[in-house]
């Protein structure tokens, strides 16, 4: 595995593997790397000749008063798993080599952020975007890979590489959980026992909404109410929001059918957890 630190190496092989014809599959991530960011890892792997991971904790992208400084950070373990799925290039740049002097332009996202995410996170999808368009000038990818975990994520990623017909295939890659159900996270390690024992309830508020549209609720309100109280029953997390809307245009639908996404994000003490499910209603 390569490790690259600057921009101008990482451009430069990178230009040479799409002159070679190589298809190149990318893997953005702030790392702390899990099983969930190894599975994308793993699926590029097999549809790619090379696979490029970034480990970048983009300051574009929390607000001030967010986890910024404490983000946790592991880039010796990140090295060892990242060799253990066969990773062909690490790009882990600093801020200094990916932000040197003050912008001139930021993406800006108009669409699908005033919504879930986006709205409780002012500023949070443009930095995605604003950083996406460089990495992707960088490592020039085929493809590249986003979790459904942040599928609020996927939806504006999806409409920014159409809006600037970026040349990139956006896959996005089912969520992965632990066996009780919580979706893997970074920051999963900052719950506490008795949240982390808590916590699948979020997954299970979920599926059970899940079941009551596909015995016939279609009341979008009569949903989210349920995962709120459920969720506000069974755990001492605080619900931010539980929200139904049409997916990926993240509208709001007096009645559910269609692609929807049924999105939740729940405050422990120190650990703010988001959890979704899309479905398709005939
Ligand atoms: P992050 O490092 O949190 O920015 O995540 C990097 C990528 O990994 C994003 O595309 C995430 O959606 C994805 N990801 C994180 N957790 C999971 C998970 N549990 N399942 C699937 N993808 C995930």
């Amino acid at each position: 595995m390569h490790i690259i630190t600057t921009v101008q190496e990482m451009q430069q092989i990178a230009g040479e593997l799409r002159a070679s014809g190589k298809k190149v599959g990318f893997v953005p991530t702030m790392g702390y790397l899990h099983e969930g960011h190894l599975t994308l890892l793993r699926q590029a792997k097999k549809e790619n000749d090379i696979v490029m991971l970034s480990i970048f904790v983009n300051p574009l992208q929390f607000g001030p008063n967010e986890d910024l400084d404490r983000y946790p950070r592991d880039i010796e373990r990140d090295e060892r798993l990242a060799r253990e799925v066969e990773v062909d290039y690490l790009f882990y740049p600093s801020v200094e080599e990916m932000y040197p002097t003050d912008r001139t332009t930021n993406v800006e996202v108009v669409k699908r952020t005033d919504v879930l995410c986006g709205k409780q996170r002012p500023g949070h999808f443009a930095g995605v975007v604003t950083v996406l368009m460089k990495l992707f000038n960088i490592t020039m990818p085929n493809r590249a890979y986003f979790g459904m975990k942040d599928a609020q994520q996927v939806a504006v990623i999806e409409g920014f590489v159409d809006d600037y017909n970026i040349p990139v295939t956006i896959v996005p890659v089912e969520i992965v959980r632990e066996e009780d159900g919580l979706a893997r996270s970074s920051r999963n390690i900052y719950l506490s026992e008795r949240e982390r024992q808590e916590a699948p309830h979020l997954y299970k508020s979920l599926c059970m909404a899940k079941e009551r549209i596909v015995k016939g609720e279609r009341n979008p309100k009569n949903i989210t109410s349920f995962i709120k109280e459920y969720i506000e029953t069974n755990t001492h997390g605080v619900v931010d929001y539980a929200d139904l809307y049409a997916y990926p245009n993240l509208t709001e639908v007096e009645k559910i059918s269609g692609r929807m996404i049924i999105a939740i994000a729940v405050k422990f003490e120190n650990a703010r957890l988001i959890d979704n499910i899309t479905l398709t209603v005939e």
